[in-house]
């Protein structure tokens, strides 16, 4: 409804028919079960849209981060929740631009074909929080191997994921000069770390986000398994962000115009007083305002996207397309709970899923407040406050 000539109708098109066939009653009889939509995940790997941005060399599609992007918008506007698979499209943007020549391939081809799910990215620690770089998991090298010892919370998807991105200190942080320095990043092979040495904990949560503690117990990795060069690992982990941060933005918005769509029919149907009750300004106007932020941030996704196709620094656009397309969906899902007045809590009409869902982006994969401090410190040059 909101687009013409939109230069991506087809990619539009093409998700929106694989996703009809993942009606809501799919989604919410998942969510009810708090299973995993593993057939709506297999689709789409075969389908190939999960190695949109994997290079045509390694078998991917070799597409930018806005065709990605629209991909994963897509699935949130039709009703789904992306957060199940996002991982697989980004995580492995570690491997294409620090892995060695070997790395990329052996794991990016399979990584292309589904063979290999590439879900998780292993950073969060529960006593360090957003402050990265005081995390305690370490990786110390014992010939030809790394042992690992520690724990991380949050590590999303590892139950549904073969390999892994881990985050750990290889040199002791009172022995490097700056604090984001000493850290390595590897690929863990879940199949062959699971029970030796590493223990997967579920966290029931709020949201049917396949989430876990991992606990690292001498747990051995191969030499080889080291991604670019030793103590590196942060700038690795941060050079990936941008690319995770906008999929997200665009996730949201997805979201936002799929809350929009809903509540407008419902308020265009639901007759109170005699009137449908979208027939008062009361009503139409927080469902106007959240419309009008969504669109406005829909504009800094793009941004990003664009930036970071023509290979251009986003940082500063790709958290901010993140802040406000959180907010705006967040905004409208407000709005959509509200004016669907008790029947937005009844689970089908599914607007109490979406809801959950779409609040998770006001935390992860970075709080709106961590961003507003880098927009301060790093865009208006107040003084660091950490
Ligand atoms: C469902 C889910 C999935 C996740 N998946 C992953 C994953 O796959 N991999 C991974 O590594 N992590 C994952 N995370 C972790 C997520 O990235 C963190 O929860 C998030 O970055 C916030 O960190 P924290 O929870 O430790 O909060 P904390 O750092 O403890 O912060 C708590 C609150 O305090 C605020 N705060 C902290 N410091 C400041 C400050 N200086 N100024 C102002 N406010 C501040 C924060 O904004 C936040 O709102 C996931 C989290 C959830 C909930």
């Amino acid at each position: 409804m909101h687009k013409h000539n939109d230069p991506y109708q087809d990619i539009r098109d093409a998700v929106r028919a694989l996703c009809a066939e993942f009606p809501a009653e799919y989604f919410r009889k998942i969510d009810e079960q708090r299973g995993y939509p593993e057939e709506f995940v297999n689709a789409l790997t075969r389908a190939g849209w999960l190695a949109a941005l994997i290079p045509q060399e390694y078998g991917g599609s070799g597409l930018g981060l806005t065709e990605a992007s629209v991909i994963m918008e897509e699935i949130n506007r039709s009703g789904g929740n992306s957060g199940a698979c996002h991982g697989q499209m980004y995580n492995m943007g570690t491997l294409l631009r620090h892995g060695s020549d070997q790395q990329k391939q052996y794991y990016l081809p399979k990584i292309a074909s589904g063979e290999l799910r590439l879900q998780s990215m292993a950073v969060t620690e529960p006593s360090t929080g957003t402050d990265t770089t005081k995390l305690k998991t370490t990786a110390v090298k014992k010939g030809d191997k790394y042992v690992v010892n520690g724990q991380k919370v949050w590590i999303s998807r590892v139950q549904h994921s073969d390999l892994m991105i881990l985050l750990a200190r290889t040199t002791p942080l009172a022995e490097v000069k700056k604090k984001s320095e000493g850290m390595s990043i590897f690929v863990v092979d879940l199949r062959d770390a699971i029970g030796k040495g590493l223990t997967v904990r579920p966290i029931l949560n709020m949201v049917n986000h396949e989430t876990n503690e991992l606990f690292f117990e001498n747990l051995e990795i191969p030499v080889e398994n080291l991604i670019g060069e030793e103590g590196k690992g942060f700038k690795y982990i941060l050079d990936g962000l941008n690319a995770e941060r906008t999929l997200i933005a665009a996730e949201c918005i997805g979201d936002g115009y799929w809350f929009i769509d809903k509540v407008t029919k419902y308020v265009n149907e639901r007759v109170v007083f005699g009137r449908p009750i979208g027939q008062n300004q009361g009503v139409q106007f927080p469902i106007a305002k959240a419309f009008v932020n969504i669109e406005a941030a829909n504009l800094m996704r793009y941004k990003a996207c664009e930036l970071f196709d023509a290979h251009q620094p986003c940082g500063a656009e790709a958290n901010m397309a993140k802040m406000l397309a959180a907010d705006a969906s967040w905004e409208a899902a407000n709005a959509c709970l509200q004016f669907h007045g008790g029947f937005g809590f009844a689970a089908e009409y599914d607007v109490e899923r979406k809801f959950r869902e779409t609040r998770l982006y006001q935390v992860a994969p970075i709080s709106t407040n961590l961003i507003l401090s880098y927009v301060a410190e790093h865009m208006l040059g107040l003084p660091r406050s950490f």
